[in-house]
């Protein structure tokens, strides 16, 4: 028999969560702190869930279905980071700083839930000659690229314009620390940095500062609020739950070419006759793309060892 609907209950999309305390936005606008009626309530930013007051006490009871969500594999664990995700932004900075292996794992982990993205070349200040060819390879392949200088300003307008978009709802950023993920952040939205310790006060967790994701909402001309969630502390994105069909389908050039490959199981790795790696060594696939897929290759096939 179906449980008794709770008369209380509301939906309300998660903002911030840890393992037993959550903050929530709700309908009214209000945010408040709940507590997570289970452990194993796995919420993330961008959830919607079922919220109910309980003896005074707000109480997360339910998670909602979602249409999309980004997680990411650490230490044999696969956790949902973000959810109902409308837009990824993934921070990037000029080299030296540019992380291709973070960029190209966080977008095949996009393209399979369908969740568009823009790649962000952060500190353009610092200058471009370095980045340009990696920069137009990214063109190449289909990637939206915006550059940006947050401490000068460039870019921050066109980002603006990009949240203000009314069909968002939920927007991420993410990237290893460094990039200037929070500077973005702040500069688009000033009382950022002051409300996360203000968060972190009242579900009573010191440090969360820097290691949790947390959305920021972003105040919009028509005054709906977005949810910008900031992915911090991310220095390595795993993707050990991804399988093999999955990776290569988060590579749209390898998956081109993968049609011309002899045998349609080829896995593009040890096979001698490969479209793929002929693509790679004729300079047509970036060996730093083929780098990645290596690797996120033999971290799925080691997970599935170990199981
Ligand atoms: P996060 O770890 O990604 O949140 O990075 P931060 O926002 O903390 O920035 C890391 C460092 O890069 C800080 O010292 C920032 O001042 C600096 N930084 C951020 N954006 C820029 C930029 O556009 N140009 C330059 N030159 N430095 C930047
Ligand atoms: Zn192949």
């Amino acid at each position: 028999m179906e449980s008794k609907a709770n008369t209380n209950s509301e939906v309300a999309v998660i903002l911030s969560a840890s393992r037993r305390a959550a903050l929530v936005l709700r309908a009214t606008g209000a945010q408040s702190s709940a507590h997570l009626s289970s452990h194993a309530l796995d919420v993330a930013v961008g959830d919607k869930v079922e919220v109910s007051e309980e003896g005074g006490k707000l109480i997360v009871a339910r998670r909602c279905e979602s249409k999309n969500i980004l997680m990411r594999s650490y230490f044999g664990q696969t956790r949902r980071i973000a959810a109902n995700v409308d837009h990824l932004f993934i921070g990037a900075a000029v080299a030296p700083l540019f992380n291709t292996a973070f960029v190209d794992r966080i977008a095949a982990a996009a393209i399979l839930e369908e969740i568009p993205f823009t790649l962000i070349v952060n500190k353009v200040d610092l200058g471009v000659d370095s980045t340009r060819e990696l920069v137009q390879m990214y063109g190449r392949i289909g990637f939206d690229i915006l550059h940006v200088s947050a401490t000068r300003g460039d870019g921050i307008e066109v980002l603006r314009e990009r949240l203000n978009d009314i069909n968002l709802e939920v927007a991420v950023i993410a990237g290893v620390s460094g990039v200037g993920k929070s500077t973005i952040v702040n500069s688009l939205i000033p009382a950022a940095a002051a409300r996360v310790n203000t968060v972190s006060r009242k579900t009573g967790q010191g440090r969360q500062t820097t290691s949790q994701p947390f959305g920021h909402l972003f105040l919009r001309n028509n005054n709906i609020p977005l949810i910008l969630a900031d992915l911090p502390g991310i220095q390595r994105f795993g993707t050990a739950h991804l399988d093999l069909p999955q990776i290569v389908y988060g590579f749209a050039e390898i998956l081109a070419v993968a049609r011309s490959c002899q045998f349609g199981d080829c896995s593009h790795l040890e096979e001698e006759e490969c479209a793929v790696k002929r693509a790679v060594e004729a300079g047509e696939i970036s060996f730093s793309r083929y780098q990645s897929y290596i690797e996120m290759c033999a971290e799925s096939a080691e997970a599935r060892n170990y199981d």
